[in-house]
C-alpha cells in the first residue's frame, strides 16, 4: 500500500526535490503551491500525511494547520510543518496549532523521510509497517494475509478492515461509532448492530477451538483487541 503525501509548499525547486525523494521511497505525491489550494487538496485527496510549509501565499501554513484540525473530516491527518524559522517559540506555536512534528529548513531528505516514517508509525502503523502483529496474530498488509499461530485465517474484506483497525489500536476500547467511521466510512449509513455481526464473524475466524478470545467485549462501550481475557 502506498501512502499519499501532500506537499504544500510554494518553493517549486523544493517541491521537486521532495517529490523525487518521496517517490523514490514509494510514496504517492500530491502537491499544492499555496495555503488555499492546500486545503482544497486535502479535502479532495484525503492524503495520509501533509508536509506543510509555514510561509505560504494567501493563507499561512499555521492557519492551514488550524483549519485542518478544526474540521472533523481532516482532524486526524498527520501534519509535519516545514519552516525556515528555527526558533523554539515557532516550534511551540506550530505544535500548538496541531502539527504532529516540525522540521526546520534546510533539512536533508533522509532526515525528513525519517520524520515521516516516525509520524506515520505513531499515528497510522499500517502505513509505516507492512506487517501488524498482536500476540500470535500476524497481518501482512502487502500480501493481504492474516495468520494466527502460523495457521492461516480467512477473512472477508470487512473483517479484514476491522481487524486492521484493532491492530492499529491494540488494547484500546473502540466504540461501535468509532468502528463504523473507521471501517465503513462517515458517508455510509450503517446500523450499529452491523458492527456486532462482523465482530462475531471476525471472532469465529480468529479463535479456533481452545484459543484465547483476542477481542474483548466492553459492556456499553464497545470492543478492544485485548488478550487479557477480562470482560
Ligand atoms: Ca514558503
Amino acid at each position: 500500500m502506498q501512502p499519499t503525501v501532500l506537499v504544500v509548499e510554494d518553493e517549486i525547486p523544493l517541491v521537486a526535490m521532495l517529490r523525487y525523494n518521496l517517490e523514490k521511497e514509494g510514496y504517492r505525491v500530491e502537491e499544492a503551491n499555496d495555503g488555499q489550494e492546500g486545503l482544497v487538496k486535502v479535502a479532495e485527496d484525503k492524503p495520509d500525511i501533509v508536509l506543510l510549509d509555514w510561509m505560504l501565499p494567501h493563507l499561512s501554513g499555521l492557519e492551514v494547520c488550524r483549519q485542518l484540525r478544526r474540521n472533523p473530516e481532516t482532524r486526524n491527518i498527520p501534519i509535519i510543518m516545514l519552516t525556515a524559522r528555527g526558533e523554539e517559540s515557532d516550534r511551540v506555536r506550530g505544535l500548538d496549532a496541531g502539527a504532529d512534528d516540525y522540521i526546520a529548513k534546510p533539512f536533508s531528505p533522509g532526515e525528513l523521510l525519517a520524520r515521516i516514517r516516525a509520524v506515520l508509525r505513531r499515528i497510522r502503523p499500517a502505513l509505516a509497517d507492512e506487517v501488524l502483529t498482536y500476540e500470535d496474530l500476524v497481518m501482512d498488509m502487502a500480501a493481504h494475509r492474516v495468520s494466527r499461530g502460523g495457521r492461516e485465517v480467512k477473512l472477508g474484506p470487512t473483517e479484514f478492515r476491522l481487524l486492521r483497525h484493532f491492530l492499529e489500536h491494540p488494547g484500546r476500547v473502540l466504540s461501535r461509532d468509532q468502528l463504523l467511521d473507521a471501517v465503513w466510512g462517515r458517508d455510509v449509513y450503517v446500523e450499529q448492530r452491523t458492527v456486532d455481526v462482523h465482530i462475531r464473524r471476525l471472532r469465529k475466524a480468529l479463535n479456533a477451538a481452545g484459543e484465547t478470545d483476542l477481542i474483548r467485549t466492553v459492556r456499553s462501550a464497545g470492543y478492544a483487541l485485548d488478550s487479557s481475557g477480562e470482560s
